[in-house]
């Protein structure tokens, strides 16, 4: 047996773990009694133990070392690479260190629940700059060659440095006088079916039948309720998705359907010859939205959906909304505080404020203690609105107390990208017939062809360009601002 067969054999535990584990996250956040939290909690720890223990047991990096040896051609060589990464992680950084911060982040978890509830910034403080300390104790760990923050990012989006994120969120800098114009022109900020009731399970309904036509295949994908969406790819078949329902605003629970549907297809389109290895499953977090937004902003917030979807709402919902009535509600452009609530021209403000708030912890230019106030003057400055109090500023989102920090910019990474896949796809489809007449097929073998069925096997960067023929772009981002809200 050569050493990469051999390699694969061995990570057939590893993947049977990661099952496991998705399979039981999916459960925790969709169906598991409340109760069982805890217990829940201590089998997922076990397990995150054992997978640990056989990715850095000896036995375990040798084959890695006689793999990268013998890998002979793009596929071994995306293996060596993937599992190179994971073993970075897992063999730079202290266990004390992981340990401790597994700790503090959940420590931090409860105490920043509690903060934004009394919209009190000082409850969660003293976590967060234990959580800042550790993070840039862990990038000196992984090591970078010019910002600290570059080994923070990489952990979620390979090979991007904050160059890169520098030159992304200066590119989308022009996106400040296209708001200011959107805003002056008239363009509508609001909208009577942001108020309108539905009754939840002819929503639900809905959401099935949009699924259908998109293309869900129920064989192997599911669709469940959750307090947020999210997709959770258990195996390459066994794809769950899960959406909302608030009991009015339908476009909430509509387009975060479609948004799941976008991961969902991404995990399911990797080419079966590389299943149960390292390199089965979306590349980076990055790539992975772009699918998601590439539905949610290109496909469902189009004209030609609004009329794909308009008589479809009347006959779930009994409303009585046209095509144009549904392209202006999807499509709303209001500065608001919340980033989940964000319309796609406002969106990346809330990014580029996180990041530069992030990459200033890391750096050491900006303390703990200043944060409410950076962040408020950047929201007035960005978007002209102050947030009343810091449950809707500083403390909307969870991830600083997770310990994610290098996460958001992979929201703008998608976005953008997003819109250059649907660019490059006009050269070869015309979207808006396909669209309006609900022919998705051609669409899905597009992004199979070109993205999915690579997996991991290249860097985000090299199947982008792969794929693309092009780096990721900001001004594609914002010439296509121009053109849709004029
Ligand atoms: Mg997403």
């Amino acid at each position: 047996m050569g050493a990469v067969e051999e390699l694969l054999k061995e990570y057939e535990k590893v993947w049977a773990i990661g099952y496991s584990l998705a399979l039981m996250g999916w459960d925790s956040e969709t169906y598991m009694p409340e109760g069982s939290a805890r217990e829940r909690g201590e089998a997922s720890a076990a397990l995150v133990a054992l997978k640990q223990s056989i990715l850095t047991s000896e036995k375990f990096l040798d084959l890695v070392e006689r793999a990268e040896e013998e890998a002979s051609d793009d596929v071994e060589r995306g293996i060596v690479r993937v599992l190179r990464r994971a073993l970075k992680y897992y063999t730079r950084i202290p266990v004390e260190l992981l340990r401790e911060e597994e700790r503090v982040t959940n420590e931090a978890k409860i105490a920043w629940r509690k903060a934004k509830k009394r919209a009190d910034f000082g409850t969660f403080r003293p976590y967060l700059e234990r959580i800042v300390e550790i993070k840039r104790e862990e990038a000196e760990h992984l090591g970078y060659e010019n910002h600290p923050y570059d080994a923070l990012l990489d952990l979620y989006e390979e090979g991007f440095t904050v160059k890169d994120a520098d030159r992304l969120f200066s590119g989308l800098k022009p996106l400040t006088k296209e708001l200011e114009r959107i805003l002056s022109s008239g363009w509508p900020q609001e909208h009577p079916l942001e108020e309108t009731p539905y009754d939840a399970v002819r929503m639900r309904e809905l959401n099935e039948r949009i699924l259908d036509i998109l293309g869900f295949e129920r064989e192997y994908q599911r669709l469940d309720t959750s307090a947020h969406p999210f997709t959770e790819g258990i195996g390459l078949y066994d794809v769950r998705i899960t959406t909302w329902y608030h009991g009015k605003d339908f476009r909430r629970s509509l387009l975060a359907t479609v948004h799941e549907f976008g991961h969902s297809l991404y995990e399911r389109g990797c080419d079966p010859s590389l299943w149960k290895t390292p390199v089965c499953g979306g590349v980076s977090l990055g790539v992975h939205e772009s699918q998601s937004r590439f539905w949610e902003n290109y496909i469902a917030r189009s004209r030609a959906f609004s009329s794909l979807v308009a008589p479809l709402v009347r006959e779930y919902l009994n409303l009585d909304a046209s095509p144009d009535d549904i392209f202006t509600y999807f499509n709303l452009v209001r500065p608001s505080t919340i980033r989940v609530e964000a319309d796609e021209v406002t969106y990346n403000f809330h990014i580029m404020l996180r990041y530069e708030l992030e990459k200033g912890l890391i750096e050491g230019s900006i303390e703990v203690k200043e944060l409410p106030q950076a962040w408020n003057e950047k929201m007035e400055e960005y978007l002209g609105i102050t947030p009343p109090n810091d449950a809707e500023g500083v403390l909307q989102d969870i991830h600083w107390s997770l310990g994610a920090m290098g996460y958001f910019p992979t929201y703008s990474i998608g976005t953008v990208l997003a819109v250059q896949i649907g660019r490059k796809m006009e050269e070869d489809l015309d979207l808006p017939s396909l669209v309006s007449e609900g022919k998705f097929s051609p669409i899905r073998e597009w992004l199979r062809e070109k993205i999915h069925r690579w997996g991991s096997v290249y860097p985000p960067k090299e199947l982008v360009r792969r794929a693309l023929g092009e780096d990721l772009d900001p001004k594609a981002f914002v010439d296509y601002v121009k053109v849709k809200y004029r």
